[in-house]
């Protein structure tokens, strides 16, 4: 169960990882999903495959936990796809664990890994159980394998592009059979999905850092509504979409993704550098010290104490210890539990005056904690600079930013939110010094980014999209 500070955060939903073609392809994957375990830590699964069957293992907790030697050398195969899962859409159950296994009549069995979000999953599930379709998780990825299942297509990947044309939102799919590995972006490329290559094995990847750990050489993104399809006559690019202009999601770029993972050939640590910086010049303000909150927003305060000529110090110290599923205190308590992950230095914020660089403020009260945790350290003035622009809508596509409702710069101007949070100044960063930053190149004004959440252009109908915000000032 999710405590409450769980949703002051942006949560990732998952990590895939597949390897065609390599001897030890389970423990490679076990590796790959190490590296991928900050996207989700709730379940982990691999499946392996000789040609012959799978065979596979899934289980709540982390990688570490889920795997051991006994059980990696019983995932023979020399292809394999894994997966780690943290549930936005689904609970959390062993049940909903990927990669899911289904028998298919036409193809035998299957198994599917996916990140991102569906957005009429709910729907399509109704739909395809009126027809007859038996549910045996609450994954949205499941609708995927009944709409492989249903197609009129005999050939596995027509019946996939078929199933893939029926989708809207985001996806990072593989796909396992016993002959082959499919593997599909979605017409937007919301998620993240590299391919590398290890020796004569093609590996898959949602962030590179995985390629790193095992040595691969990264090759290329898997590109929007692209079909990847990998046998033994080798590999095979399909599209099975017009590929609709790109829109990665900006928040990879700005908090989910490792700092030394690349998204379109652009590292994550410099991109995020680079954010730190256009905060300082879109809002500098005299301070003594630059500090960020761990971990994600480092390399955002380094950026900016550079261009400030500002030291940049660890004023705020991560519990690396605390786990997700630590017993939340009660009620009364609920202020140690920001205490158990995070502590503020005071030899370091004593009587000085300190930016605090974060990523994102969703419902603000992380952001008011830490402030507080500041001063009451002896901070004498706290300035907040976020390295994003405020979040205002809800995301569709896998995120989970709450509801719109707790969302707070839904409802509130930035100089509200200042007040609410008790800083002595506040700056989001614009969308155009996002953009700028990250240096995307792009046709349309948005460099092939998804703002959906700070400007409500989503990149996809969303028929249930609601009105529109009152708009944050900067202040
Ligand atoms: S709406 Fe926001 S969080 Fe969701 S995919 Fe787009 S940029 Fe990412």
């Amino acid at each position: 169960m999710r405590n409450e500070s769980d949703f002051d955060e942006l949560k990732e939903e998952c990590g895939v990882f597949g390897i065609v073609g390599h001897p030890d392809a389970a423990e490679l994957a076990y590796y790959g999903l190490h590296a991928l375990q900050h996207r989700g830590q709730e379940s982990a699964g691999i499946v392996a495959t000789d040609g012959t069957g799978f065979r596979y293992h899934r289980s709540m907790g982390l990688v570490h936990e889920v795997f051991n030697r006994d059980i990696l050398e019983g995932l023979k195969g020399s292809t394999a796809i894994g997966h780690v899962r943290y549930s936005t859409s689904g609970e959390s159950l062993l049940t909903n664990a990927q990669p899911l296994v289904f028998h298919h009549e036409k193809v035998g069995q299957l198994a599917l890994a996916t990140n991102g979000n569906l957005v009429y999953a709910a729907r399509q599930k109704k739909e395809l159980e009126a027809q007859g379709a038996v549910f045996h998780t609450t994954s949205d990825t499941e609708v995927i394998a009944h709409l492989i299942a249903n197609s009129r297509y005999d050939e596995l990947k027509n019946a996939v592009k078929d199933a893939l044309n029926q989708l809207t939102g985001a996806y990072a799919l593989l796909i396992l059979t016993n002959d082959s590995l499919l593997v599909a972006q979605d017409p937007h490329g919301l998620r993240p999905l590299s391919m590398g290559m290890l020796g004569d094995a093609y590996v898959f990847s949602s962030e590179t850092c995985a390629f790193d750990v095992i040595g691969a050489d990264y090759l290329r993104e898997v590109q929007p509504g692209e079909l990847l399809v990998l046998n033994r006559q080798g590999l095979r690019s399909l599209s099975f979409a017009e590929p609709a202009s790109r829109a990665v999601c900006s928040f990879e770029y700005i908090y989910f993704a490792r700092p030394d993972s690349d998204i379109d050939g652009i590292n994550v640590h410099s991109a995020r550098k680079q954010l730190g910086r256009q905060l300082f010049n879109e809002a500098p303000v005299a301070a003594d010290v630059v500090t960020g909150v761990p971990d994600s927003s480092t390399s955002a305060a380094i950026g900016f104490a550079e261009a400030a000529g500002i030291p940049y110090e660890l004023g705020l110290i991560k519990n690396r210890y605390v786990g997700r599923t630590f017993i939340q205190p009660s009620q009364e308590l609920r202020e140690q539990g920001v205490k158990m992950k995070l502590s503020a230095v005071r030899k370091v914020v004593e009587g000085k005056r300190v930016v605090m660089i974060d990523d994102s403020i969703v419902r603000g009260t992380t952001s008011r904690r830490i402030v507080r945790m500041l001063k009451e350290a002896g901070a004498t003035e706290v300035h907040v600079r976020i390295s994003s622009p405020p979040v205002k809508y809800p995301c569709f596509y896998g995120i989970d930013t709450a509801d719109r409702e707790q969302l707070i710069a839904s409802d509130h101007t930035v100089e509200e939110i200042r007040d609410l949070i008790g800083a002595d100044s506040l700056y989001f960063l614009s969308e155009q010094g996002l953009i700028r930053s990250v240096g995307r190149r792009g046709a349309v004004d948005s460099c092939g980014h998804c703002l959906a959440c700070f400007n409500g252009g989503y990149p996809t109908v969303i028929e249930e999209k609601e009105s529109v915000p009152v708009e944050g000032r900067q202040g």
